[in-house]
C-alpha cells in the first residue's frame, strides 16, 4: 500500500524537499541490487546529516513502515531491495571524510564515503583502509561496514571487523549510539562495533566510522604461479601457509575460470595450466626479496609449471585485472550462475574442491571456482540454464550438496557477500538454534519494530520468547 500523503510530508519535514522522491520511475532504481531482483520502494529519502536519519528511523517505527538503508546497491544477496516496499534510505549524501588522523593511524567518514575515495585520500599519508573489494571504486564504507566485506588482502590484514575502531550508528528506536572508541586498544563493555559490522542494516543504520588505517608497504612484489591441476594449486597454498612469512594476497582461480581469461593477450598462458595462483608479498625493501625466495619455495611442487614475477606494474595491473573481471566475466559467459562465496579452513581447501569436482559430474553442472585461497575463501559458481527445467532443479540440488560439504569440513556459507534474502533460510543449517535464538533476541534490543531491512539476514521461522 503506498505511504499516505501526511507520512510523506513528515519525511519532507525532517529531511527537506529536496531529499526525498516520491515519483515512481525515480523510486524505482532504487529498488534493485546485484543480486538482480527488484522491489520498489515506496519512497526515497537522501539525508544529509544523523539527526534526518533519526527522525526517518521515528516516523518509520511510529507508521511501522519498512525502511532499508542503501550505499550503492552492489551487494549481491538481495539486502538492499526493499521486498516489503516502505523506504530506502540512502546514504548517498553523506559522503564526507569527515577528518585524517595519520599519526593516530585513523580517518572518520560519514557512511555514503566510497570505497576508492578512502583509499585515495589515506595513500596522501603513506596510509591504506584493508578491506578492498573488486567494487572499490562504487561502493561504500557503510556498506562495506554492513557486509564486513573484504578482498585480497584480508589474508594478512584482515576484514572491516579488524579495521574499524569506532562507529556512531541510529537504531531501530531511534536512538543515536557510539560503539568502540579511538584506540586501538579497549576492552571496556561488549563490543557492539563488532556485532554491528556484518549486520547488513538490520541492527542499525551507521551514520559515521572511525577507520582502522595501516601503512603502505615499502615494496610489494607479484608472483604469477601455474599448475598442471587444482590439487597442485591447493597444496601449494596450504605449504604456503605452513611457514611462517603471510602473503597480502594469495588468489585461485580454476580452469574453467581461467578458459575465461586465457585469450586476453596479456595473460600469455599455457595451455597445459589447469589452475593458477596470484601470491604477493609486502613489507621493507630489503625484506620482500627474501620472503619472496621463500615463499617460491613452497609454492614450487611437483605440479608447479611456471612460476613468473609479475611485479612489473604494467603487468600486475594486467594480472589483477584480470582476476577482478571474472565475476563479471562469468556472468556474460553464464547469465544464469548461482554464485556462492563459501570459506573451508585453508588445509581443508583440496578436499573442498575435489568434493565439487565430484558434485558437479554427477549433477552434470559445471563448477566455476576462483578467490580468496589464502582465506579459504572461494566464489563457487554453479553455471545452469534457468530456461530448462531440469538443469535448474539438478543446479539447486547440486547446491544444497555444496553447503553441506562446506559445513561438513567445519567451514561457513559466506565469507563476505553476506546473507541478505539470498541466504537466510539456509542460515540455520550452520548456527546451532540457541545462537540463532539469541540473535533473534539481539534483533529484538535494537530494532523492537522490526522495521531495519526486514526479511533479511535472520530466518522468519526462528522464534525468540
Ligand atoms: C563487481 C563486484 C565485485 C565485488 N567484489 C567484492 C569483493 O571483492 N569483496 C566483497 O566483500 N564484496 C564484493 N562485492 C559485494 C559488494 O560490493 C560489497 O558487499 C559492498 O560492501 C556493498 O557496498 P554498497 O555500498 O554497495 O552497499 P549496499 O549494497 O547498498 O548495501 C549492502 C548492505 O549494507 C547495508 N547498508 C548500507 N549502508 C549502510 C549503513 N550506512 N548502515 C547500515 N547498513 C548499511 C544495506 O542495508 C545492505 O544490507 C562485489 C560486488 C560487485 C558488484
Amino acid at each position: 500500500m503506498p505511504l499516505e500523503p501526511q507520512i510523506i510530508r513528515r519525511f519532507a519535514d525532517a529531511c527537506g524537499r529536496q531529499a526525498i522522491l516520491t515519483d515512481q520511475g525515480e523510486c524505482w532504481a532504487y529498488g534493485y541490487d546485484n543480486s538482480r531482483q527488484h522491489a520498489c520502494p515506496d519512497l526515497v529519502v537522501l539525508p544529509h546529516r544523523p539527526g534526518q536519519i533519526q527522525e526517518c528511523v521515528q516516523i518509520c517505527r511510529q507508521f511501522s513502515v519498512p525502511l532499508t538503508t542503501r550505499g550503492r546497491g552492489t551487494n549481491t544477496t538481495g539486502a538492499t531491495v526493499p521486498i516489503h516496499s516502505g523506504v530506502i534510505l540512502s546514504t548517498e549524501r553523506m559522503d564526507r571524510i569527515i577528518e585524517t588522523d595519520p599519526p593516530n593511524r585513523s580517518m572518520r567518514t560519514e557512511p555514503g564515503v566510497l570505497n576508492s575515495a578512502v583509499q585515495e585520500r589515506a595513500a596522501e599519508d603513506g596510509l591504506f583502509w584493508p578491506p578492498d573489494p573488486s567494487s572499490s571504486d562504487f561502493c561504500t564504507v557503510g556498506g562495506n561496514l554492513a557486509c564486513n566485506a573484504a578482498g585480497p588482502r584480508a589474508i594478512k590484514y584482515g576484514t572491516c571487523r579488524e579495521n574499524t575502531l569506532e562507529l556512531r550508528a541510529v537504531t531501530g528506536t531511534g536512538e543515536l549510539i557510539r560503539t568502540g572508541n579511538a584506540t586501538t586498544k579497549g576492552v571496556v563493555g561488549f563490543d557492539l562495533t563488532r556485532l554491528l559490522i556484518g549486520s547488513e542494516g538490520s541492527l542499525a543504520i551507521i551514520t559515521e566510522a572511525r577507520l582502522k588505517l595501516s601503512p603502505v608497504a615499502e615494496r610489494t612484489d607479484t608472483i604469477r604461479a601455474s599448475y598442471q591441476d587444482t590439487k597442485s594449486a591447493l597444496d601449494a597454498v596450504v605449504n604456503i601457509l605452513s611457514q611462517n612469512i603471510t602473503p597480502c594476497a594469495l588468489e585461485f582461480i580454476d580452469e574453467g575460470s581461467l578458459n575465461l581469461i586465457r585469450n586476453q593477450k596479456s595473460m600469455d598462458l599455457d595451455t597445459s595450466t589447469k589452475a593458477m595462483l596470484i601470491i604477493e608479498i609486502d613489507g621493507l625493501e630489503e625484506t620482500v626479496y627474501a620472503n619472496v625466495e621463500a615463499v617460491l619455495r613452497f609454492a614450487n611442487n611437483t605440479g608447479c609449471i611456471d612460476l613468473r614475477n609479475a611485479s612489473e606494474p604494467r603487468l600486475k595491473k594486467e594480472l589483477w585485472l584480470a582476476r577482478k573481471v571474472l565475476s563479471q566475466a562469468l556472468r556474460t559467459f553464464a547469465p544464469n550462475k548461482i554464485n556462492e562465496d563459501v570459506v573451508v579452513p585453508v588445509s581443508q581447501l583440496p578436499a573442498l574442491l575435489s568434493g565439487l569436482e565430484s558434485l558437479s559430474k554427477k549433477s552434470s553442472i559445471p563448477i566455476f571456482c576462483f578467490g580468496h585461497a589464502g582465506n579459504g575463501n572461494l566464489h563457487i559458481n554453479l553455471l545452469y540454464d534457468k530456461s530448462n527445467i531440469e538443469e535448474a532443479t539438478s543446479a539447486r540440488n547440486c547446491l544444497v550438496k555444496v553447503f553441506d560439504l562446506v559445513l561438513s569440513l567445519n567451514g561457513t556459507l559466506s565469507g563476505e557477500h553476506g546473507v541478505g534474502i539470498a541466504k537466510r533460510n539456509w542460515i540455520s543449517r550452520e548456527i546451532e538454534p540457541g545462537t540463532l535464538d539469541l540473535m533473534v533476541k539481539i534483533k529484538r534490543l535494537f530494532d523492537p519494530d522490526n522495521i531495519l531491512n526486514p526479511g533479511k539476514t535472520l530466518p522468519d521461522t526462528v522464534s525468540a520468547d
